[in-house]
């Protein structure tokens, strides 16, 4: 492990540890009492609505999973319906009015990875190619290692999940948002039904498409979609890399090490099955 920029990385388990008093707040029949840990959310509540129960929450707290989780994980009806994360998040949750579909979805991938942790430790093991060989090689990653990236860009108005962006080329000004849990959901199971017709991945283009709420004012849904199809390819870029560069959440990055070519080099870590199925292999 390398002494990389360790200065500007978030503290997701910041709270965590030996200076956090972990509150014992829940008892069940036989005494044993669930953790309950605080969670750093990377949105700081900057983009939920007024009325929300997220707005402005800068931290929420979860209970440590439990073995009614572990049923979740493997409930073959919500893997199916892709709604397992969602029953995790709902069930972990302490305020039980808290949405875990209208959170965004840097925002879950931090409560789900903080979740992870209480459910089965730090140490992710996962398979990662080597950027510099093309080795892969069984890597064991440290979870509460990974960047923390919050919002640092405002919205156009309080409590808005609608920020603006004037793209280089077209000069246009557009305004877009934040996917939350139900927008990744939705974009999926249309993205299946697609595979299952055999039509072409559009992937790069649909999330462009569903991140974006107007171009130069027009909302029309077909004539964004219209827009995203025939933009000139740099604007694309520097909208997506913008997005990329803003979105808040963890980042699932670390440092390897590789055994072939011993070459450092960061790479993404995928989140394999053994995220929460560690004995998975
Ligand atoms: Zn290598």
């Amino acid at each position: 492990m390398s002494d990389h920029d360790n200065q500007d990385r978030g503290e997701l388990f910041g709270r965590v540890g030996p200076n956090m008093p972990t509150r014992n707040i829940m008892k069940d029949d036989f005494g044993f009492e669930i953790p309950v840990e605080v969670v750093p959310l990377p949105s700081g509540g900057v983009a939920y609505p007024v009325e929300s129960p997220l707005h402005g929450l800068k931290t929420v707290e979860i209970k440590a999973m439990t073995a009614k989780d572990e049923d979740i994980l493997t409930s073959r009806a919500l893997i199916k319906k892709g709604t397992v994360i969602t029953h995790l998040l709902k069930s972990c949750l302490i305020n039980k009015n808290i949405e875990p579909d209208e959170m965004l979805s840097g925002d879950r991938n931090a409560v789900m990875t903080a979740l992870r942790v209480t459910g089965y430790g730090e140490g992710y093991k996962v398979e990662v190619d080597c950027p510099d060989c093309g080795e892969r090689s069984k890597q064991e990653f440290d979870l509460t290692d990974m960047p923390l990236k919050s919002l640092t860009i405002s919205p156009v108005s309080e409590g808005a999940n609608v920020f603006e962006f004037t793209l280089p080329t077209t000069k246009l000004p557009v305004r877009f948002k934040f996917l939350t849990g139900k927008d990744e959901q939705e974009m999926s199971t249309i993205a299946e039904r697609k595979k299952k017709k055999g039509f072409a991945d559009t992937t790069v283009t649909s999330r462009l498409s569903n991140c974006l709420i107007s171009v130069n004012g027009i909302n029309d849904r077909s004539k964004i979609d219209n827009f995203v199809k025939n933009m000139p390819a740099r604007d694309s870029l520097a909208l997506r890399k913008y997005l990329d560069d803003n979105e808040p959440g963890i980042e699932m990055k670390s440092w390897l090490d590789c055994p072939h070519c011993s070459e450092s080099s960061e790479v993404r870590l995928p989140l394999g099955a053994s995220f929460f199925w560690p004995d998975a292999e």
